[in-house]
């Protein structure tokens, strides 16, 4: 299917104010936001603000290489974050879409062992996602065009600036 999702810049904004209000709501207070790098960060600065939790890790996580084209697995790309920092904190893992759901599963999994407790909030979840996320703003089956990126890099593969 052709059909897209289209998040604008604004809607995201109030998308992820909305979330933030259902994770609030639901009476979760996590003491460390983890975020998805790179579609995940924009997702989890702007729960952090809105859940008023200062602290905040990053994750590298590569899956994608282009429009519905994948490596195998995700993998987790070096620096990994140290397991102690996640000693005995309410954990929310942010990003911006559970789609087949294997990176979030990848850094539950991760984090499982170590924490108090766990949970995963997006933006979107799709039918496909093997994972159940506790917050989920929309649930849609097509590929999402985000606002961060839909337009190329402002430099090529060769690292040669692009025409504006
Ligand atoms: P998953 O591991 O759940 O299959 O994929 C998660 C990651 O793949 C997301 O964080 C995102 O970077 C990328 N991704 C998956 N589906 C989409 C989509 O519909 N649109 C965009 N732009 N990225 C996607």
């Amino acid at each position: 299917t052709d059909a897209r999702e289209i998040l604008t810049w604004e809607t995201f904004g109030l998308a992820g104010r909305e979330l933030a209000h259902q994770i609030a709501a639901d009476g979760y207070r996590p003491d460390l936001i983890v975020s998805v790098a790179r579609g995940g960060v924009f997702v989890a600065g702007l729960l952090a603000y809105a859940l008023d939790c200062k602290n905040m890790h990053m994750v590298n996580v590569e899956f994608y290489t282009g429009v519905g084209t994948t490596l195998e697995m995700p993998v987790m790309l070096a620096p990994v974050p140290d397991v102690v920092d996640f000693s005995n904190k309410r954990v929310l893992i942010a990003d911006d879409v559970a789609d087949s759901g294997k990176t979030l599963k990848l850094i539950h999994d991760f984090c499982r062992d170590t924490v108090a407790e766990v949970r995963s909030a997006v933006i979107y979840q799709k039918p496909s996602s093997s994972v159940r996320c506790e917050y989920v703003w929309r649930h849609t089956d097509q590929w999402i065009n985000f606002p961060w990126s839909d337009q190329p890099p402002v430099v090529d593969r060769a690292g040669q600036v692009r025409d504006a």
